[in-house]
C-alpha cells in the first residue's frame, strides 16, 4: 500500500478501481478496520472529493481522544475524522512513561468512566487491560504515567474501530473554510484535501518551551531529561570521552525541573563524582499544590506528587544545604532584574556541559488556517480560553489541551490555565455541546 502511496499522482486510473473495492467493502462488512483501508485508497487519487464529515480532529493526545469521545457522545450523524501523525497517545505515552504522573489515579480512571463511548470499549474488552491496571492501583495515590499511556493506547485503538471514526495517520499541513458552506477542508502532507466539516478542532500539543543565547552550553533535550533511561545513557557517553565528570545545569523551578534534578539526583548517588549539576531557579522557595476546605491552593503552578515531596526534603530553601542531593546540587537563584539574572546565569553555567531549560512548554505551529483568503492562525491568533474557540466566533474552528487550556478563576480571585488530563475532560464536556450546536455539526 505505501509504494502505491507513493506513486499516487500517477496512478489515477487504478485508484478509482481501489476506492470503489474499498467502498465496496466498507458498505458490504462491519470490519472496523474498513474506514481507514477505505480513506488511504481516496488519497491516491487527485479527482476524490474530500471525505464529507460532522467533524474533524487533529491530534490525539490526551485532548483528542477526549474531544472524539464528546463529540461521539454529542452528535447523532456522521463522520468524525480523526487525524494525528502517530496514534501514539500524545506526549503521555509518547515521551513520558518513565515520569511520574502527578495526578491521583482516580482521575485517569475518571476520564475513561466520563463518556459512553469510553466505556462501550472499556465494557467489551477482555480482562485484565489497561484499564483493570489502573483500577487495581491504590486510587488516591499516583503512578507511573505508563500506565495512563497504556489507557490512552487502549481508548484510541477502540475509537479507532468506532463505525463512526475515520482515522489518518497524516500530518495535517492546511486548514481552510469556505465561507458560502461554511465547511472547513484540511490537507495533509500531500496537499490533497482529506475531510471537510462545519467544525474542525486543534489539540495539537505543545514541546518545551527554550530560549537561545551565545553563552549556553550544549542543549540537553528536557524529554530525554525526563526519561531517566535516556538520561543516564546520554551521561554514560558524555563521561566515556575521557573529558572528566560532566557537569549539567538545570534551569527552572517549577515540576519538569524538579524532576529532572530528581533524575539527575538519583544518577549522581549511584555513582558519586561521575556528574556535577548546577540549577538555576529564580527563587530559594518552591510552590506546591496544597489541599484546602473543599479547593487546591495552586492546583496548577505547585509542585505535586512525588516531585513535591522530594522538593520538600531534598531542595527548598534552606533544606538544600544538608539534604543528600544537596551533596550534588549547587544553586544558583536568578534575583532581580532581566539583565541581572542573565549576568547570574551566564556566569553560573561557565564550564557546564550541557543546560537542561525547564522553563514551560511553548504551543506547538499550527496548520496554516484560512478563512475567507485570510490566515487566522498566525501570530495574532484569537483564542478564547473560556469557550475553546480559535479566530472569530462562528467560524467553527476549536482548541483544547495543552495548546488551548481552559482558563480557570482561583477561589484567590486570579486566574490559571488548567492542564491535565481530567481537567481537558471536565472543560471539554462543558463546551463540545457548544460547539456541535454552534455549527450544527452531526445534524445535517
Ligand atoms: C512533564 C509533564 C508531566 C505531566 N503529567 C501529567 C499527569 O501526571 N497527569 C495529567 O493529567 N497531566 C499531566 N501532564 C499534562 C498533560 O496531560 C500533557 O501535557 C498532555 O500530553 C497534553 O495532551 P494534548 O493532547 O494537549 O497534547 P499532546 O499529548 O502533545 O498531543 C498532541 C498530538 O497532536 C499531534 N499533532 C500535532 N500537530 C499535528 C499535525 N499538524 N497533524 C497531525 N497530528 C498532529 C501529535 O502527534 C500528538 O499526538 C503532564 C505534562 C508534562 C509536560
Amino acid at each position: 500500500m505505501s509504494a502505491l502511496h507513493q506513486r499516487g499522482c500517477s496512478l489515477s486510473a487504478n485508484a478509482t478501481i481501489l476506492i470503489r473495492a474499498a467502498a465496496r467493502q466498507y458498505r458490504n462488512t462491519r470490519n472496523p478496520c474498513a474506514p481507514t483501508f477505505a480513506v488511504q485508497f481516496v488519497r491516491l487519487s487527485h479527482d476524490a472529493a474530500p471525505t464529507k464529515a460532522a467533524a474533524i480532529v487533529v491530534g490525539a493526545g490526551p485532548a483528542g481522544i477526549a474531544v472524539v469521545g464528546n463529540l461521539l457522545e454529542n452528535t447523532k450523524d456522521g463522520r468524525i475524522v480523526w487525524i494525528d501523525r502517530e496514534f501514539h497517545g500524545g506526549r503521555i505515552n509518547h515521551t513520558y512513561r518513565e515520569v511520574p504522573g502527578n495526578t491521583a489515579v482516580k482521575l485517569f480512571v475518571d476520564y475513561v468512566k466520563a463518556l459512553e463511548p469510553f466505556r462501550d470499549i472499556y465494557n467489551s474488552a477482555g480482562t485484565p487491560n489497561a484499564i483493570t491496571a489502573l483500577e487495581e492501583l491504590p486510587q488516591s495515590g499516583t503512578c507511573s504515567l505508563s500506565y495512563a499511556g497504556d489507557m490512552l493506547n487502549f481508548i484510541t485503538e477502540g475509537l479507532r474501530k468506532h463505525p463512526r471514526v475515520e482515522s489518518i495517520k497524516e500530518q495535517v499541513r492546511s486548514a481552510e473554510r469556505d465561507v458560502t458552506s461554511s465547511n472547513w477542508t484540511v490537507s495533509a502532507s500531500n496537499n490533497l484535501p482529506y475531510a471537510s466539516a462545519p467544525l474542525l478542532v486543534y489539540c495539537t500539543g505543545s514541546h518545551p518551551t527554550e530560549i537561545e543565547a551565545d553563552y549556553l552550553p550544549k542543549r540537553l533535550n528536557l524529554d530525554t531529561a525526563l526519561t531517566p533511561s535516556r538520561l543516564s545513557e546520554l551521561l554514560a557517553e558524555a563521561l566515556s570521552k575521557g573529558n572528566g565528570p560532566p557537569t549539567i545545569g538545570v534551569l527552572g523551578g517549577s515540576h519538569s525541573a524538579i524532576l529532572v534534578l530528581m533524575n539527575l539526583y538519583a544518577i549522581a548517588k549511584q555513582q558519586p563524582e561521575q556528574i556535577r549539576i548546577r540549577w538555576f531557579p529564580r527563587s530559594e522557595t518552591l510552590k506546591y499544590a496544597e489541599q484546602r476546605d473543599g479547593y487546591i491552593l495552586n492546583d496548577n503552578t505547585g509542585l505535586k506528587g512525588r516531585a513535591a515531596e522530594f522538593a520538600r526534603t531534598n531542595l527548598d530553601g534552606d533544606a538544600l544545604a544538608t539534604s543528600p542531593a544537596g551533596k550534588f546540587i549547587e544553586r544558583h537563584v536568578l534575583l532581580g532584574s532581566k539583565d541581572d539574572q542573565q549576568k547570574t546565569l551566564s556566569s553560573g553555567l561557565k564550564g557546564c556541559t550541557f543546560l537542561v531549560q525547564a522553563i514551560g512548554y511553548t504551543r506547538g505551529k499550527l496548520p496554516s488556517t484560512v478563512v475567507g483568503g485570510r490566515e487566522v492562525t498566525g501570530k495574532g491568533l484569537k483564542v478564547n480560553p473560556r469557550t475553546g474557540t480559535l479566530g472569530e466566533d462562528g467560524d467553527g474552528l476549536y482548541g483544547a489541551g495543552i495548546a488551548f487550556p481552559e482558563e480557570v478563576d482561583t477561589p484567590e480571585g486570579g486566574q490559571e490555565m488548567a492542564v491535565g488530563m481530567w481537567k481537558f475532560m471536565k472543560y471539554l464536556k462543558r463546551v463540545v455541546p457548544e460547539w456541535v450546536e454552534k455549527t450544527g455539526a452531526g445534524k445535517r
